[in-house]
């Protein structure tokens, strides 16, 4: 099939979900190294971080950890993981039958992620995607989890 004919298709399928969630959802696909996690890892490199990439020895595999300081960083696209109160995180008409159980399923396992890091010990900074829209309130906030003593 010419791939004309592939992007017409797509459109069609797609052409009720508003375009914005559209291309979130497409952004979203490939899971990790995303364009919004390249951008923490670069912010947390500017403070002078040291971090380790995706941990599948801990609870939900976080995306970014500083081992040492027992510290965690997810980094989030709103609409998988359902940003509370965030546009991005609108939920597409068409076809619910389809995105509910993702959502929902993404949700609980964050959920028990989070619990089962707190249980080790660990602190955790969920970042999301929409974030990175102020990078310098990101970087703050990163500089202030970086540096903040356990408790
Ligand atoms: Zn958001």
């Amino acid at each position: 099939m010419p791939l004309s004919e592939c992007r017409a298709e797509e459109q069609t399928s797609m052409s009720s979900i508003p375009s914005d969630v559209r291309s979130q959802m497409m952004r979203s696909i490939r899971k990790s190294n995303t364009a919004p996690e390249l951008s923490v890892r670069k912010l947390l490199r500017d403070i002078g971080v040291r971090y380790r990439l995706h941990a599948r020895d801990l609870p939900g595999s976080p995306d970014i950890v500083l081992r040492q300081k027992h510290k965690a960083i997810f980094v989030h696209g709103c609409f998988w993981h359902q940003h509370p109160g965030c546009k991005l995180a609108k939920r597409p008409s068409a076809r619910p039958e389809y995105w509910l159980p993702k959502l929902i399923h993404n949700q609980e396992r964050d959920r028990l992620a989070l619990a089962a890091l707190a249980d080790l010990m660990w602190s955790v900074l969920v970042v999301w995607e929409c974030e990175l829209n102020d990078p310098e309130l990101l970087r703050t906030k990163l500089k202030r989890f970086v540096c903040a003593d356990r408790r």
